[in-house]
């Protein structure tokens, strides 16, 4: 695996490929890495014969400087596990790489930036856009992989991707979960043993509201994820929403004709965590 960490030399070893017909797979990353994004790393290697990984912790998506300081860093392990994978190059660029002058851009997400994540991470995906766009110029790639589990992500990326004619196909990828059914994240690592312990609880209300979904109404259904999470001692609900899984528009009741997706954020203790589950698989 090649590790580069300047846009020139990432320019000139793709170039190589470019230049012999082969396609260009690109997982960007924030590293500590775990099988979830292993998975997406799997997915590229084995759709494109070139596969580009990313890592780096991008501070324009933090709206919290606590969170960005504690963020998990694992530089050398996530080296071995991207060659146990068969990654051909880690891209690792430095903050005068990637933002040598302040990004001053102000993406239009529309509605999709007011709900959720967008509402609850004030400049989150603005951040996301300018990183993204960033490391899309630098390694051009014909595919990108991104997680599911970041639900209101991928819909963020394909508008950037619609809006900005970016000619890269975009390819969504299962949540990969831990055993115990909590989805697989790098903030995990950053949890108490007894908030590990609780978290499952966030994925098992996903779970009953599945269950409850053709029966129940959906302010009853948030009723139970409230009382579900915060009669759980370490967990606190920041928001359980509803939505229509291609729109994201909040549905307001079921129909068994549009596809649902329940959205959930949690803290543990001071860990803020994501999970999302599509309701009628
Ligand atoms: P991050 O390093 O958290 O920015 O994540 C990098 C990519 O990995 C994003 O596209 C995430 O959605 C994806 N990812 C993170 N956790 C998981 C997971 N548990 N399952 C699948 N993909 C994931």
């Amino acid at each position: 695996m090649q590790i580069i960490k300047y846009i020139s030399d990432l320019d000139t070893v793709l170039a190589e490929f470019r230049k012999q017909g082969k396609p260009i797979g690109f997982v960007p990353t924030m590293g500590a890495l775990h099988d979830g994004h292993l998975s997406l790393i799997n997915q590229s290697v084995s759709d494109n014969p070139v596969t580009v990984a990313s890592i780096y912790v991008n501070p324009t998506q933090f709206n919290d400087q606590t969170d960005l300081k504690n963020y998990p860093r694992n530089p050398g392990t996530d080296r071995k596990l991207l060659e146990s994978v068969k990654c051909n190059i880690l891209f690792v660029p430095d903050d005068k790489e990637m933002y040598p002058e302040k990004d001053n851009r102000v993406f239009d997400f529309g509605f999709l930036d007011e709900i959720m994540e967008g509402e609850k991470r004030p400049g989150h995906f603005n951040g996301v856009a300018q990183i993204v766009t960033k490391l899309f110029d630098a390694v051009k790639p014909d595919r990108a992989y991104f997680g599911k589990k970041d639900f209101q992500q991928i819909a963020i990326i394909k508008k950037i991707v619609g809006d900005l004619n970016y000619d890269i196909e975009i390819i969504a990828c299962p949540i990969v979960r831990e055993k115990d059914g909590l989805a697989m994240s790098s903030r995990n690592t950053l949890l108490k043993e007894q908030e590990r312990k609780e978290a499952v609880k966030i994925y098992e209300t996903l779970q009953q509201i599945q269950k409850r979904i053709k029966y129940t109404d959906i302010d009853e259904l948030k009723k139970y994820a409230l009382k579900a999470i915060n009669h759980t001692k370490h967990l606190k609900l920041d928001y359980l929403q509803i939505v229509n899984t291609k729109t994201l528009i909040p549905v307001n009741k079921i129909t068994k004709k549009e596809p649902v997706t329940a959205c959930i954020a949690v803290y543990a203790g001071n860990i803020r965590l994501i999970d999302n589950l599509d309701l009628f698989t």
